[in-house]
């Protein structure tokens, strides 16, 4: 699964890939354990009854459902990065409710999956993705897909 793409700038710590496989990384307030995705970059709990300042990097699960979704069937304007010298096409985000937190994660769906093959509800799981910058150069980030 590494295949040396490097991260999306700036997500190097929201996610981790190895032989364990893909997985996000939300940060745990070591006080109480709350979670957040993607991690808090400023100290402190999203928990307003916690006094926490740490956090540590928590791995989520990979499987959930898709709670809601839509089409983007416009160009970003920028900043937002886009390949150079190609077509815009349109995507899927999804909006996953992870199974075992009951938190929402957002990500883009799989290139692949055609947009008429989503419904509420149905099994999702995280799975590697590819973006490509502004200056052609491939970024990891994370999709969402239904289950096989
Ligand atoms: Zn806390």
């Amino acid at each position: 699964m590494t295949d040396g793409i490097p991260a999306a700038p700036g997500t190097a710590a929201w996610f981790r890939e190895g032989p364990d496989g893909f997985v996000l990384l939300a940060g745990r307030c070591t006080t109480c354990g709350a979670l957040s995705f993607p991690p808090r970059p400023i100290p402190g709990c999203p928990d307003p009854d916690c006094d926490g300042q740490e956090q540590s990097p928590h791995p989520l699960s990979t499987t959930g459902s898709l709670w809601s979704y839509t089409d983007a069937r416009y160009v970003p304007p920028p900043p937002y990065p886009r390949p150079p010298d190609t077509e815009f096409s349109p995507y899927a985000l999804a909006a996953v409710e992870l199974t075992a937190e009951r938190m929402i994660v957002l990500g883009q769906v799989a290139p692949d999956v055609p947009m008429a093959d989503l419904r509420v509800g149905m099994a999702m799981e995280l799975t590697p993705g590819v973006l490509v910058s502004s200056t052609g150069v491939e970024e990891r980030v994370w999709n969402w897909r239904p289950t096989a």
